[in-house]
């Protein structure tokens, strides 16, 4: 069984239940989370606690140097890394290696804070009275992260925090969390300093513990998006500060103008990239008018058919299993559920699947998809691609922001006129223009719209340096003594 990691020690948890980390693969079990609650959790910000003054008063450019031998360490481990990727999450060693390299910029990016959390300062705001505003890191933040991102979720958030001088409180997915075991076991070989990061363990009763612990200052989630919604509520009825990030309906538009030949694969990519188990994965795939319809779908539906199913773990590998038997029957009941509504079955995934071990899906492409659909309203979070048409650019538009959702969507086109367009009208907060999984970088700030976000401070770049400090303004007025000078 997996242990917390309190105070610089791994520590053995409270809890007494356990959820299986199977390898989803293969279906083997590879290891057991305790389901901790409120004693580690109020353990785990006690150490944090006590380590903050010490740590705030510690130089930023002293706080960041574990943060440059953890990039060096991370460098190094970057295999080994994504190999515990794939092992527990499934996704390929390619898309695992993708995601070190994301958590990896999240510490090289954090690495300036120096500069990132510099304040401002004016002279004379009145006649020899001058005014600084500095940022001051505040105490104890906890982040929640979901399964799909074993290495960089975690990642988007306690190296910003720790580098503003915060300690920190991460509790993984129950159902992913050995490799931020190993970034942990590196950032120990790095030096951090006792108490400052800390990780628990658990599921929902350890998520409420750190919504509401007085000494949490502020809490990061991702997830769902109903989970979302009850950790910004309790969190900020605690008085705590917030960034919830939730769920997706990604829709891209394709326009009679794109280069199909690139379109298609991308578009396709997007929504089959880690078996569709990213938030920032395309679905529903608007085509404007028949010529750009039929273009698509015949690239999609032949690609689709090509994609090679198995384990991530193999170099031949194109896409993993989905997380678990659980996400697979879900899945298929979506497409089930699809084709009861109309939709047209144009290859069907769920074929030939059943007989692999582990909880593999191939990809599914449905036509025929409608606005009314559940299948085009809610997340799919699997290997399915939505084929659909619209008549205008303004009509795709209009169904882009029908959906409550609003992380992310893309526009293929060769028009400026449509780019812009696009971009100026639609709902979600992260834009791409012929880029299929357009994810901010670490130095850019990370976060949706509406249902796919809670919150007013986004993740990672310089939006993290507003959500881990608080600014503090000082009036300075110091009167001359003209006896001395
Ligand atoms: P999830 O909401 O089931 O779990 C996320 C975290 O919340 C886990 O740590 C889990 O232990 C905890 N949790 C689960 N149920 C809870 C409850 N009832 N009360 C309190 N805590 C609870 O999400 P998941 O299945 O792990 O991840 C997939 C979801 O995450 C998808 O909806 C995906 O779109 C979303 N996601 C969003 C982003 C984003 O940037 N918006 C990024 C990655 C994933």
């Amino acid at each position: 069984m997996i242990k917390n990691f309190i105070n610089g020690q791994w520590t053995a948890s409270t809890g007494r239940d356990t959820v299986d980390i199977v390898n989803p693969a293969t279906g083997e079990i590879i290891n057991k989370t305790p389901m901790g609650g409120s004693a580690d959790v109020d353990a785990a910000v006690q150490a944090a606690r006590a380590a903050f003054p010490a740590w705030r008063q510690t130089p930023v450019i002293d706080r960041v140097q574990p943060l440059f031998r953890l990039k060096t360490l991370m460098e190094a481990a970057a295999g080994d890394l994504a190999k515990q990727i794939t092992l527990e999450h499934g996704k390929t060693l390619t898309e695992a290696m993708g995601s070190v390299r994301r958590g990896i910029q999240m510490v090289e990016t954090a690495c300036g804070m120096p500069t990132m959390m510099m304040g401002d300062i004016l002279e004379d705001i009145a006649p020899g009275i001058d005014s600084q505003a500095v940022r001051r890191p505040m105490g104890v933040f906890a982040a929640i992260a979901p399964f799909n991102f074993p290495a960089m979720v975690p990642m988007w958030f306690w190296p910003f925090a720790i580098a503003a001088g915060n300690t920190f409180v991460i509790k993984p997915s129950e159902r992913v969390p050995l490799t931020q075991i190993k970034v942990f076991e590196l950032m120990v070989e790095a030096g951090l300093p006792a108490g400052v990061l800390n990780m628990v363990h658990g599921g929902k009763e350890t998520v409420d513990a750190i919504c509401t612990h007085p000494d949490i200052k502020g809490v990061s989630f991702v997830g769902s998006t109903p989970v979302a919604k009850h950790v910004y509520t309790t969190s900020a009825t605690a008085g705590k500060r917030v960034q919830s990030l939730g769920g997706a309906k990604n829709f891209m538009v394709v326009m009679p103008d794109a280069v199909m030949d690139k379109a298609a694969p991308t578009a396709l990519e997007s929504i089959i990239g880690c078996a569709g188990e990213r938030c920032m994965a395309g679905s529903v795939v608007i085509n404007v008018g028949d010529e750009a319809e039929q273009a698509i779908t015949e690239r999609i539906v032949a690609s689709a058919k090509a994609i090679r199913v198995g384990d991530g773990l193999l170099p031949d590998t194109d896409m993993g299993p989905v997380i678990s038997q659980a996400a697979k029957d879900r899945i298929k009941g979506m497409i089930q559920r699809a084709l009861d509504e109309g939709a047209t079955l144009l290859v069907d995934g769920r074929e030939g699947v059943d007989d692999m071990p582990g909880y593999f899906l191939k990809p599914t492409v449905l036509g025929n998809i409608t606005p009314e659909m559940e299948i085009a309203r809610e997340e799919v979070f699997g290997p399915v691609v939505m084929l659909a048409k619209a008549d205008s650019l303004d009509a795709a538009i209009e169904w882009v922001n029908s959906s409550p959702y609003g992380n992310t969507t893309t526009l293929f086109t060769t028009s400026g006129a449509a780019a812009r367009h696009f971009c100026y009208e639609v709902e979600p907060a992260m834009l791409g223009i012929n880029i299929g999984v357009p994810a901010p970088m670490a130095f850019f700030s990370f976060g949706g719209s509406k249902q796919s976000f809670f919150g007013d401070i986004r993740a990672h770049g310089k939006a993290s340096v507003d959500f881990y400090t608080q600014s503090v303004v000082t009036i300075h007025r110091w009167i001359k003594d003209s006896s001395i000078w």
